[in-house]
């Protein structure tokens, strides 16, 4: 009996600690995120990813004057392998405290069903750029609360995961593709950006960079900033797997 009992305490113990594990044997997950369909995505930030064969994820606002101006440059780095995501048609945020946040275009007025009308019409145009069905989607401010309505599950329907914000997680276990934590990276240090890689590594677990401008402009990363980053990540390739964040997610659903 008391062997039993210990037979049954060791399962438990060493269930409950198993690590996740990454492809190819790799110790976390790294995924580069963009916001907001700027120019510097097409001129910076892709030119670099490309050149550390990484890829990169754009979460693009459906009255991105980028994304009309420079429709076929968008439709072209969907073809070597980046993402377009979801971030609304009119980045719709909480306006507490935000001074730029349009009164029509404030969240705390939407109602759920505007969020979901807005959500997939922005699937619409997207998917007349790169044709894709399936789309993650960045929740604009990281807000989730539309007219006092948690929307989350209604995202649920339309997307397969979501990006939000939050600390590196410490464990796998119960991580939420529709709530993924996320670094805002603006006028960051280069050692800065390496030590959440490393916090990652050494939990087991991913971090996922949401960038805004990259080499000029609000939120931003220096361009060379950006680039040690990369070239950090290129050189530990066979500790870190990066890829897409929906790559990455479905990889995180299907092996869980
Ligand atoms: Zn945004």
């Amino acid at each position: 009996m008391r062997t039993l009992l210990i037979l049954i305490f060791s399962v438990f113990v060493f269930s409950s600690n198993a690590q996740f594990k990454w492809p190819k044997g790799s110790k976390a997950a790294v995924v580069f995120t963009y916001d907001d369909g700027l120019d510097c995505h097409l001129d910076v930030a892709v030119p670099q990813l490309n050149k550390y064969g990484l890829r990169g994820t754009f979460f693009c606002t459906g009255n991105s004057p980028s994304l009309y101006n420079r429709t076929d440059e968008w439709r072209a780095i969907t073809k070597q392998g980046h993402e377009l995501g979801n971030h609304t048609l009119f980045h719709p945020c909480d306006g507490t405290g935000q001074d730029w946040v349009k009164p029509e275009y404030d969240l705390r007025t939407y109602t759920p069903e505007q969020i979901v009308a807005e959500l997939k019409t922005a699937n619409t145009l997207l998917k007349a750029i790169d044709g894709k069905t399936e789309r993650t989607f960045g929740y604009t401010c990281s807000n989730y609360v539309a007219g006092g309505v948690d929307f989350t599950d209604l995202v649920k329907n339309i997307f397969m995961a979501a990006r939000c914000d939050g600390p590196i997680p410490e464990t796998m276990d119960g991580y939420e593709i529709w709530k993924t934590p996320s670094y805002m990276s603006a006028d960051p240090d280069i050692k800065d950006l390496i030590s959440l890689v490393e916090k990652a590594k050494n939990m087991g677990t991913i971090v996922v960079f949401m960038f805004h401008s990259v080499g000029g402009g609000y939120l931003n990363t220096a361009a060379d900033v950006h680039e040690q980053l990369l070239q950090y990540v290129s050189d530990n390739r066979d500790d870190l797997y990066s890829d897409s964040f929906i790559n990455v997610m479905k990889y995180i659903k299907e092996n869980r």
